[in-house]
């Protein structure tokens, strides 16, 4: 059979790669983005309640009401921003769902999608796979500031959608008001749909204010707001994440998540309902993570490991051109095979801009993981 891929140039996303491999090596493993540590034991209770109380069909597709409803008002408490949880609101199999789904369902082969890199690696493939074309726009080592400049002068009568990613994986920055501007005067009278990954919207730190874009009726009212429920309730592998968007876009947005997995699992969607509702879990997580920030950086200070500055996110990129000249993939494997410390290289996520030398370290990992780690980087 003469397969042709759809996807020739992807190959084991490099969170797959680097966990294996620290696995296989024995390392510690700070590469994939995942907590070391137990979430609150009374979720799980919860879990296993509503299981134990029969809620084990499928859920409406669109997500459980309660969990809906409690979404709405969080985004109503914190950024002010009115979703209807009927028509606005959807949960879904995690946030790498939900972008495929949002690209899905508004790009035609043909338009283009301006991307920022270093970028997660989901978002160009899902743009392929749509037939669509990624403008990749570099934010630059070591700001990564956004160029506006470059973005409006990007813009086309086929741009058809612009994705964000603030607090920024892999980088750690994270977007301020100054940007929300610039962004607001390049859409305003285009067709322009917005994607914002806010994944980690409730880890920044350093008292900064997160710019979620439901703060600005502008752009909140062409963009799919991105959620992520792993990375708030330290359960990733449950896989639940959510998107806030106009009715409009949210009526294309489940023509496609009706098709893609139908809906999310049940008695999790119940348990995170309860928990939203009572506001667990997410208002002292961002003084949490910045306490293991503080720590993991403490703990390497005066190493030839030279931190840029995270301001949220459970990611830390560190600057290693003081310890040796090698491209980071190489160094990322070395690090890993011959000093038990896996991290992730920013290549995996560059296309254009040639790889600064960096790694990205996760941070969301118990204290003594966090001083093992640290022990064997200082070595080098
Ligand atoms: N978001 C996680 C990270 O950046 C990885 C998720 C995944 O492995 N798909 O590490």
């Amino acid at each position: 059979m003469n397969l042709r891929s759809k996807l020739p140039s992807v190959g084991t996303t490099i969170f797959t790669v680097m966990s294996k491999l620290a696995s296989d090596v024995g390392a510690i493993n700070l590469s994939q983005g995942f907590p070391d540590f137990e979430c609150d034991p009374a979720l799980v209770d919860a879990v296993a309640r509503h299981m134990r109380e029969g809620r084990n069909q499928y859920a409406p597709m669109q997500g459980v009401p309660a969990l809906r409803q409690a979404i709405a008002a969080k985004y109503a408490a914190l950024y002010g921003a009115v979703y209807d949880p009927d028509s606005e609101i959807t949960v879904t199999s995690g946030g790498t769902e939900a972008i495929f789904d949002a690209v899905a369902a508004v790009v035609h082969p043909g338009d283009e999608v301006i991307v920022f890199e270093p970028c997660y690696d989901s978002y160009v493939p899902a743009i392929d796979v749509s037939g669509g074309r990624a403008v990749v726009i570099s934010l630059r080592y070591p700001d990564y500031a956004v160029p506006w400049d470059e973005v409006r002068a990007a813009v086309t009568p086929r741009t058809r959608m612009i994705m964000l990613n603030s607090p920024h994986n892999p980088t750690a920055t994270i977007l301020g008001r100054s940007d929300m501007a610039e962004l607001t005067r390049i859409v305003d009278g285009t067709d322009i749909a917005i994607l914002s990954d806010e994944v980690y919207e409730h880890i920044i730190f350093d008292l900064a204010r997160h710019e979620s874009l439901a703060r600005y009726e502008p752009l909140r009212a062409r963009s799919f707001i991105v959620g992520s429920f792993g990375k708030t309730f330290h359960v990733t592998g449950w896989k639940i994440g959510c998107v806030a968007a106009p009715a409009a876009l949210t009526a294309e947005f489940r023509k496609v998540h009706q098709f893609v997995t139908f809906s999310a699992n049940t008695p999790i969607q119940h348990a995170l309902a309860e928990f939203l509702a009572q506001g667990r879990g997410y208002p002292e997580l961002s003084a949490f993570y910045e306490r293991k920030r503080d720590l993991f950086l403490g703990l390497i200070a005066g190493s030839r490991w030279k931190p840029l500055r995270s301001r949220g996110t459970y990611f830390q990129l560190l600057d290693y051109s003081a310890i040796t000249g090698e491209a980071d993939m190489d160094f990322a494997l070395r690090l890993t095979k011959e000093h038990g410390v896996a991290s992730i290289p920013t290549s995996a996520f560059l296309y254009n801009a040639p790889a600064p030398p960096v790694l990205r370290f996760c941070f969301a990992k118990k204290d003594e993981t966090l001083e093992a780690a640290a022990s064997r980087l200082r070595d080098l």
